[in-house]
């Protein structure tokens, strides 16, 4: 086994995921997920693999190399309005396509509070636009949308307190409780999200000072880990190259 350096260079998350297939565990979308808890046949080992790409295209598109290398499949949620990247360029479309090609599942990483209170516009219709311009984009129909955290105060997850995915013909949000989702509190939930370092939630419940790594759980052998990294976090040589 390769030794595996804990930091948030791409080659270490590489290794991570070479390692959590080297456990036995099979990663897959959050889509596959529906899928597989819908029909009772989910494997006893699974991670449901999440990329919000909050900052940069190029960056997604070194995970998803990593991850057509492995031969594993990641949902990649994406945002319309970032100031960061537009989806419609030339690269970044072009990087939307190749993951779409890769048979990634693509979602909406949705700012739909930001956008209602910013715009002064109805935030149902916000979301409604949005997944039509993303599926129309990329000739796809998605399935999922993750809300993002963004520098607003504003909580986009706010918009889901009394609203069902299955209302706007989507399979789910990436944290609701519907019975068909329901992953983060039934999961052990693994993410990158404070930037220099891992925290982890058993089962919805935060588990204080644990800031191991993705890859030092794996030994845990929980039966459902979902995984939520950003591209941004990852790099070859320091945090800021581009
Ligand atoms: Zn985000």
């Amino acid at each position: 086994m390769e030794q595996i350096n804990s930091d948030f260079t791409f080659s270490s998350i590489e290794l991570q995921y070479k390692k959590a297939l080297e456990f036995g565990y099979k990663i897959i979308t959050c889509s596959q997920y529906v899928e597989l808890k819908a029909n009772n046949n989910l494997p006893k080992l699974i991670i449901v693999n999440r990329v919000d790409i909050d900052m940069s295209m190029k960056k997604a598109d070194r995970l998803r190399l990593i991850f057509d290398k492995l031969e594993i499949k990641a949902t990649f949620f994406v945002r319309l309005h970032a100031k960061e990247y537009n989806p419609f360029s030339f690269e970044c479309y072009r990087i939307l396509k190749k993951i779409r090609d890769s048979g990634h599942e693509i979602g909406y990483h949705s700012e739909i509070i930001d956008q209602s209170v910013i715009w002064k516009e109805d935030a149902e219709n916000c979301l409604k636009k949005d997944i039509i311009i993303l599926n129309t984009l990329l000739d796809i129909n998605i399935l999922g949308v993750a809300s993002h955290g963004g520098m607003t105060g504003l909580n986009n997850l706010d918009f889901w307190k009394n609203k069902k995915a299955s209302e706007f013909g989507l399979l789910y949000e990436a944290y609701d409780k519907e019975d068909i989702f329901n992953l983060f509190n039934t999961s052990f939930y693994i993410s990158d999200s404070e930037w220099i370092r891992w925290k982890c939630y058993n089962k919805g419940i935060i588990c204080n000072g644990d800031n191991r790594s993705f890859h030092d759980h794996l030994v845990s052998l929980h039966p459902v880990i979902y995984l939520l990294i950003h591209p941004d976090t990852y790099f070859d040589n320091h945090i800021y190259e581009d």
